[in-house]
């Protein structure tokens, strides 16, 4: 933790880095979502999930989404419950305040979360890349093809009609082509189906990284850890290097980051609520 003189310091320097700065390239990664109220252990796992822990031993959100349920009614009974509380019910007031930070910039958002806090907290849709899929699409298991599926009536069915840990059998989704289960959008091996939206949004992140280059960006990193370094972390890290005139600026509990950047960044060990909270307060 930093003493409170120097944290005063950083975020004043920080400031004005983000007041000069021509362009604004905010990471996000889980540890922004946790720091919003959506932490995947402890009591709101318990409140919501104490029937499989007693079942299975499962200790948090994120492991139990690995677990081998029995049958597909067990597993969308879990996963059902895991979209609709961490997709569909809102803690948006971080994701709030970092959009107060960066409304009147040029910025952008590339993150690894699926959870949809960026759209529904406001920031522009055409300025976001969530790299990893999102809770409130379906997809083919195969796939078949190439498209996503809303699925918020299904999951709100699944949630209402479930019973010991099982949902109805005639609520299990399938294909609607080929006829074979539907998962969920996200990354987790190479089935993954990047649609459309995720295609035009991955082609304007590239775009705005090369109309950028060389100017004075700022590259925000929120909660990245170390799961994913590869789509975020590095890339900043790599970027930064190219470009003496930009910033980095990595927030999370424990920060690293190489001695050929140290000059060019701000790694604070702090949590995000009270880096944002002070940030947007100044
Ligand atoms: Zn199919």
């Amino acid at each position: 933790m930093f003493s409170k003189k120097k944290m005063n310091t950083s975020i004043n320097n920080i400031l004005q880095v983000i007041d000069e700065a021509d362009a604004i390239i905010i990471g996000a990664g889980a540890g922004l979502s946790s720091a919003a109220g959506y932490t995947y252990d402890g009591k709101r796992f318990d409140k919501y999930f104490h029937d499989f822990k007693e079942k299975y031993g499962i200790q948090d959100m994120y492991s139990g989404g690995f677990y081998p349920f029995e049958s597909l009614e067990e597993y969308w009974a879990w996963w059902s419950r895991h979209i609709y509380y961490n997709r569909y019910q809102d803690h948006l007031e971080l994701y709030q305040k970092l959009l107060k930070l960066v409304q009147d910039k040029d910025y952008f958002v590339i993150t690894t979360n699926v959870d949809h806090c960026f759209q529904k907290a406001g920031f522009d849709k055409q300025r976001l890349f969530y790299t990893q899929g999102d809770y409130g699409l379906l997809q083919c298991s195969k796939p078949c093809h190439q498209e996503t599926y809303d699925n918020e009536k299904r999951i709100k069915q699944m949630i209402k009609e479930q019973r010991d840990m099982k949902i109805p059998t005639h609520l299990i989704p399938h294909c609607p082509h080929c006829g074979k289960a539907m998962t969920i959008n996200l990354r987790c091996d190479d089935t993954f189906v990047e649609d459309q939206g995720w295609q035009q949004a991955m082609n304007r992140y590239l775009d705005f990284l090369r109309r950028h280059q060389g100017l004075k960006v700022v590259y925000l990193e929120l909660g990245v850890g170390y799961n994913t370094p590869s789509i975020i972390k590095y890339p900043f890290w790599k970027m930064v290097e190219k470009n003496k005139e930009a910033t980095y600026i990595c927030i999370n509990q424990e920060t690293y980051c190489p001695e050929s950047i140290k000059k060019q960044s701000y790694c604070l060990n702090t949590d995000i609520k009270t880096f944002l909270e002070s940030l947007v307060q100044e």
